[in-house]
């Protein structure tokens, strides 16, 4: 019956994604366990960048219904040939020019890195007539490399957040330095949930999301309070370039 749809040959990379798969769901799940939380508590967004839809549709027949790219010009592309209940996160340093595709395409935009691009993307909300989810990308160690806030500015311009109607704010978003030691980056994870819990102070209320830990580093990121992980080499392999 049902089963019989489901048993048709697996190809080789479906057969490593399965794997990949099954082995992230089980890192997440040690980590809960030893940080005393739900598994249900962490929503894995599969990372998607670099991969075709069929991959993505793939995953999809897997379980996976939520996913993050980081470019809006890929991610249009590949959206519209992909199941349409799937649901699909920003991740991505976003082109104000860009944002009113963002607004259409995306259930949450997580790299909110500047008031000037909060300030567009709510223009683009309220001309769509929606609201829009986001998350605002912190820079916890000042990397020049990478954006997002400086938490002493985030603290500074917060308010200005507030004004933004169209806009709601579910917490914090950032990407830790990479090191082969995952330990060695969580102080990174632990700044961004204490800098949670400041922003919570401001605005009296509070704050769903810290999307923090991808394939290297997720599990310290859990043990750090993690709702949110990106992870995609983990589960789809390195790219090929
Ligand atoms: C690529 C990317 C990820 C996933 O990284 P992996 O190391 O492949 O798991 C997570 N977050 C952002 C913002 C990314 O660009």
């Amino acid at each position: 019956m049902a089963l019989v749809f489901r048993s048709r040959p697996l190809t080789l990379a479906g057969m490593e994604l399965s794997e990949g798969l099954r082995e992230v769901r089980e890192r997440i799940a040690r980590a809960c366990r030893r940080a005393g939380r739900e598994a249900s508590e962490v929503a894995l967004v599969a990372v998607t960048k670099g991969q075709p839809p069929e991959v993505v549709r793939a995953a999809a027949d897997l379980g996976l219904n939520l996913f993050g790219e980081n470019k809006v010009q890929e991610a249009k592309a590949k959206i519209s040939l992909c199941p349409a209940r799937l649901r699909w996160h920003m991740i991505g340093h976003l082109q104000t020019n860009k944002a009113r595709d963002a607004v259409h395409f995306f259930e949450m935009i997580q790299s909110i890195d500047s008031l000037r691009l909060a300030e567009e993307v709510n223009r683009c909300a309220e001309k769509a007539g929606r609201t829009m989810p986001i998350l605002i990308e912190v820079n916890v160690a000042g990397e020049a490399s990478k954006f997002g806030y400086r938490p002493e500015t985030l603290l500074a311009e917060f308010e200005r957040f507030n004004g933004l109607r169209r806009l709601e704010i579910h917490g914090l978003m950032t990407m830790a330095p990479w090191t082969p030691d995952p330990e060695k980056v969580r102080p990174v994870f632990r700044q961004l949930r204490e800098l949670k819990g400041e922003c919570e102070a401001r605005l009296g209320a509070p704050l769903e999301h810290l999307s923090m830990g991808m394939s290297s580093d997720f599990e310290v990121a859990i043990e750090e309070g993690a709702t949110i992980v990106r992870v995609g080499t983990a589960i789809f392999g390195r790219q090929k370039a």
